[in-house]
């Protein structure tokens, strides 16, 4: 059973060509084929992703990704038997490009349309990395771009939400420390190079809702901190961003801090749901110190951990083997099925 696979919610053009069982039950797929082309060079001036300039990249790249994606599988478009594409959550005029991409594809080969939700498939990955093992029911982390949310998944398209940030998510915070640096975009990389010869002790820099009963994140203080730290402040001295060690331990400190936060919350969620397995989704899932740290809390905790490797924490079409869950539990979506921007924010308590 063969079907393409088509991610364009944010800045990156993503096609995978998967191949599961027939008929397609609960299984794993096998990814054939997974191409990402990316935009960072389009963004890179900005230091963020512009809307209008990722749809209209989306537009041109579409089609050669779709190719490429089929050349490497060695399957022809005839050999499909559906499409699935990202709806939900991300920027709307990229994930229009996809759908439209994919509704055109899917009624001109007269074959099933599978819809699937961006987030549910960062955490799938975790599934696609662990074929042999069941990756559910999971504690879910996503650490992306835009989310910092915490799930309780109770299959591959069973995701509860249990909270997120309530400002800025952990990767936007990398973004946006990286812009106060003078790094470069996107931030993740750079801040975790440039950290990785800094002190973490060198600043004391805040950790938001350690204390909390709340599943919820703010990363907002901790970026205005970091700006504190950078132009000086109650009577300590600013840096100087020529100075190398200077950066690399404001980066070492904030990524620790960043780090602590994630690693606390996700301790608290898999106390107070009593879930044993731990699903981690996202581009901030790339970062080694991430890793480390969340692996020996994982350990310490006796909880089987399922973390993607680097290629599969950002985004990419692979992680859209998830459409098979959603073809086993029969949920094929109609040829004018929209796309949601929104957002999932978590209900927070007053
Ligand atoms: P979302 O999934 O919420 O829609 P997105 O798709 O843009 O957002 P991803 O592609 O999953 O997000 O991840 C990109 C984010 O991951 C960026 O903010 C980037 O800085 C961050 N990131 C990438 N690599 C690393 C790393 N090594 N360390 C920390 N952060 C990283
Ligand atoms: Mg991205
Ligand atoms: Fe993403």
């Amino acid at each position: 059973f063969l079907f393409l696979a088509i991610e364009t919610t944010c800045d990156e053009t993503g096609a995978a060509v998967l191949e599961g069982p027939s008929p397609p039950e609960l299984g794993v797929p096998i990814v054939r084929s997974s191409v990402v082309a990316s935009q960072i060079d389009l963004h890179e001036r900005y230091q963020g992703v512009v809307p209008e300039i990722a749809s209209r990249a989306h537009v041109r790249q579409i089609l050669p990704t779709i190719d490429e994606a089929l050349d490497r599988a060695g399957v022809s478009l005839g050999d499909l038997q559906a499409i699935a594409v990202a709806t939900r959550p991300g920027l709307v005029g990229s994930l229009v490009v996809g759908l439209t991409a994919a509704k055109t594809l899917a009624l001109a080969l007269d074959i099933p349309l599978v819809a699937f939700d961006h987030l549910e498939a960062h955490l799938y990955a975790c599934q696609l990395a662990y074929p042999e093992k069941n990756a559910y029911p999971c504690l879910g982390l996503v650490v992306s771009g835009g989310h910092t949310s915490l799930f309780a998944c109770r299959g591959p398209i069973e995701a509860e939400l249990l909270g997120g940030t309530i400002d800025d998510a952990a990767g936007e915070a990398f973004d946006k420390v990286a812009n106060l640096l003078g790094l470069g975009y996107p931030g993740g990389p750079v801040v975790e190079r440039a950290a990785a010869t800094g002190n973490r002790l060198a600043y004391a820099f805040p950790r938001s809702f350690l204390h909390d009963d709340r599943l919820a994140f703010s990363f907002s203080g901790l970026k205005t901190a970091v700006l504190y730290a950078i132009r000086g402040q109650d009577a300590r001295a600013g840096i100087s961003l020529d100075d190398p060690q200077q950066v690399a331990d404001i980066a070492a400190s904030f990524q620790e801090a960043v780090v602590d936060i994630l690693v606390a919350k996700t301790r608290q969620a898999l106390r107070q749901t009593g879930l044993r397995r731990l699903g981690i989704g996202g581009g901030v899932a790339a970062n080694a110190r991430f890793r480390e740290r969340i692996g020996a809390m994982a350990a310490e905790q006796g909880v089987d951990l399922f973390i993607p490797p680097l290629s599969m924490c950002t985004d990419n079409a692979a992680m859209g083997g998830i459409a098979l869950a959603k073809l086993a539990a029969g949920q094929v979506a109609s040829l004018d099925i929209d796309v949601t921007a929104g957002l999932v924010r978590p209900k927070q308590k007053k």
